[in-house]
């Protein structure tokens, strides 16, 4: 009867277009893989910089486990705390401007810990509609009151906040949104978060290594510090590696330390990883020059599009989301993209909000003018097609 049940809401997904299919690659991640036999050219991963098949960041994985091994043996608590941990965060701390970080496994688990750690019952948190998943299961882990505010929306949170019974509020908010590329208006969030004593909990995922000088971030991009800034970042998409950290003032990071159930009850990321996580590092402070690449692809694809029947959305970071709408209609067209070896998610529900279907368009350092045209000229034909 249970296995019918699941049966049933299977077929109730696959009737609805919102299957999901893992696809295998045999080569490593990049702007042109093998899928499936075939030859691609992807604009799929979150590897902004192209790192993640760096010759130099392999080879500081290499180092990295033959001067530590291959794992880390327990739970950062108890035994599976290393030095390689300790030069990490400090440098982690020292890039994004904080007092101090902790490093996590993934950043999954650094959102749980930040959000679901540091509000609790009797206190309230504001969360942006469009905000990750991971902030999201935080906040219901918290126990907390969670109220989600529209987009982007300053005039809401500021009723939210004038209006809130709760003595500890926290706003939480991505910095770069995952799915629609925009950016939070973060001076004006940190403006209400003075205002109203409440903690910022920023989520630079996709802002950590693009943004700002040397790839600091967003906070470098606006110029911002603060007690007051929680910031998670992640190391599996620009640094094009794994892991995640969260920094912050001392005392919320000893907090997280002493309280995240993500961090205590999980065995430590290989201080291999932390090793290598340093080579990243250093790879995003030099990398201005694949940032100011990688703006002039952003331009070149949406200078190409503009024209078009193709609207993107109003994005000026490497995600650029194309807005299909249905879930059918957004398969088919990244399927028809696929046939001419062109790889492009489509992005539907619960990931984005319903209706709003899109392809996921992300660009990386390591792409070339040339595979962008080849993008454009493709969906030109496309759209000259019934
Ligand atoms: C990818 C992502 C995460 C999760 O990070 P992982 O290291 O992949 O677990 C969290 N927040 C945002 C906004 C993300 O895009």
């Amino acid at each position: 009867m249970f296995l019918d049940d699941l049966r049933a809401d299977l077929d109730e997904i696959d009737r609805l277009g919102l299957v999901r299919q893992r696809r295998s690659q045999q080569s490593p991640c990049g702007p042109h893989v093998l899928r499936d036999g075939r030859r691609y050219l992807s604009f799929c991963s979150n590897d902004y910089l192209g790192l993640a098949a760096a010759p130099e960041l392999g080879e500081a994985l290499a180092e990295g486990a033959r001067r530590w091994g291959a794992g880390a043996g327990a739970s950062h608590l108890v035994s599976g705390h290393y030095t390689a941990h300790d030069d990490l965060e400090q440098a982690l701390a020292e890039f994004c401007g904080c007092q101090r970080a902790i490093s996590f496994s993934t950043g999954y688990m650094a959102n749980l810990a930040a959000v679901g750690t540091l509000a609790a019952r009797g206190d309230a948190i504001f969360a942006d509609r469009l905000n990750h998943a991971s902030l999201v299961d935080g906040a219901l882990l918290s126990r907390a009151r969670l109220s989600r505010y529209p987009h982007r929306d300053l005039d809401h949170l500021a009723h939210l906040l004038a209006t809130t019974p709760a003595r500890r509020r926290l706003i939480v908010s991505d910095t770069v949104f995952s799915m629609d590329g925009d950016l939070a208006p973060v001076p004006q969030l940190l403006e209400l978060a003075d205002r109203h004593d409440a903690l910022l909990v920023l989520d630079d995922a996709h802002g950590l290594g693009v943004l700002g000088p040397q790839g600091r971030g967003t906070l470098a991009h606006f110029e911002l510090a603060s007690p007051r800034i929680v910031l998670i970042g992640t190391l599996g998409k620009a640094a094009g590696l794994a892991g995640a950290f969260v920094a912050g003032n001392l005392s919320v990071i000893e907090w997280l330390v002493q309280k995240a159930r993500s961090y205590i009850f999980t065995t430590a990321a290989p201080p291999a990883l932390a090793h290598a996580l340093l080579t990243a590092l250093r790879l995003i402070r030099g990398a201005d020059p694949q940032r100011a690449a990688l703006q002039a692809l952003v331009a070149r694809l949406r200078r190409g599009l503009g024209a078009s029947r193709w609207q993107l959305a109003d994005s000026a970071t490497p995600i650029q989301p194309l807005i299909v709408g249905g879930n059918h209609a957004a398969l088919s067209l990244s399927r028809s993209l696929d046939e001419a070896g062109v790889w492009v998610p489509a992005i539907r529900p619960p990931t984005v909000p319903e209706g709003s279907a899109r392809l996921r368009i992300s660009l990386s350092a390591a792409h070339t003018g040339g595979d962008v045209d080849r993008l454009l000229a493709l969906l030109s034909t496309l759209e000259a097609a019934p």
